[in-house]
């Protein structure tokens, strides 16, 4: 049998999450991977409501270090070179989105945002928008970052397993904005297990969005993946969130 090993090159063509294949080529599931796109387990078994999430890059010790100054260091100048890199993960949908979009930048919970002074997403979106009219001037991008809330903090779920963190974003989201009839352009720094994503795409699409499209700066893979002991069936994934090593 011929075995065929794809390199991490390859992601699931929904969320973008790193595939480690190792597949026949013969291989019935690969046939079916290869008719659909490839798609990650957790898309195969919960297909999430974004039609598809991008982002600029991984999160490496660069990004992670600017996104690290940007959220806590409060460096707000980031946010300009960090946009540009906003606008070319959204160039990245170019054909396949609408050139109409609503963009709503993932909210913060108000006690946070009001402890950092601003929410990083907004301002990544709105230096994004600005990039992408000088870029894209027949595109019509509209900033409604106020149709959404966030009613629950849920910051430290990183460690809960996929299902955790969903459960945990349950009702955490509202829509307050129109968003009937509109694709929606969600905007969020990093995309690490794609919950937030996911919760945010099924409250839009609840309030009559017609779809949702994902851009992040980052694509955190997974650090490591281990089974949790009270669910044998789920797993636990961890996510490399550090801070940068110094020098
Ligand atoms: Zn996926």
């Amino acid at each position: 049998m011929r075995r065929v090993r794809l390199n991490t090159m390859i992601g699931c063509s929904k969320c973008g999450e790193a595939l480690n294949l190792d597949l026949d080529l013969e291989d019935a599931r690969f046939a079916g991977m290869l008719a659909q796109g490839f798609l990650c387990r957790e898309c195969r078994l919960a297909e999430p409501e974004f039609k598809r999430a991008v982002a600029y890059g991984s999160y490496d010790n660069e990004m992670r270090g600017l996104i690290h100054l940007l959220k806590f260091a409060r460096v707000r100048g980031v946010a300009r070179l960090l946009g540009r890199r906003m606008a070319e993960a959204v160039l990245l949908l170019e054909g396949e989105a609408a050139a109409e979009l609503m963009v709503i930048a993932v909210p913060l919970f108000k006690q946070r945002e009001r402890q950092r002074g601003y929410n990083q997403s907004v301002l990544l979106a709105d230096e994004a928008l600005r990039c992408l009219q000088q870029l894209r001037p027949s595109w019509r991008l509209t900033a409604a970052h106020e149709a959404m809330e966030r009613r629950k903090s849920t910051e430290s779920s990183f460690v809960l397993s996929r299902k955790g963190r969903r459960r945990n974003l349950r009702g955490a989201f509202h829509v307050t904005g129109d968003v009937r009839g509109r694709e929606v352009l969600l905007i969020d720094d990093i995309l690490t297990s794609g919950a937030t994503a996911r919760e945010c795409a099924r409250v839009l699409m609840r309030a009559g969005a017609t779809k949702v499209w994902v851009a992040t700066l980052a694509r955190a893979q997974k650090k490591f993946v281990m089974r949790q002991h009270e669910d044998p069936g789920e797993l636990v994934a961890r996510w490399d969130l550090r801070a940068p090593e110094p020098g």
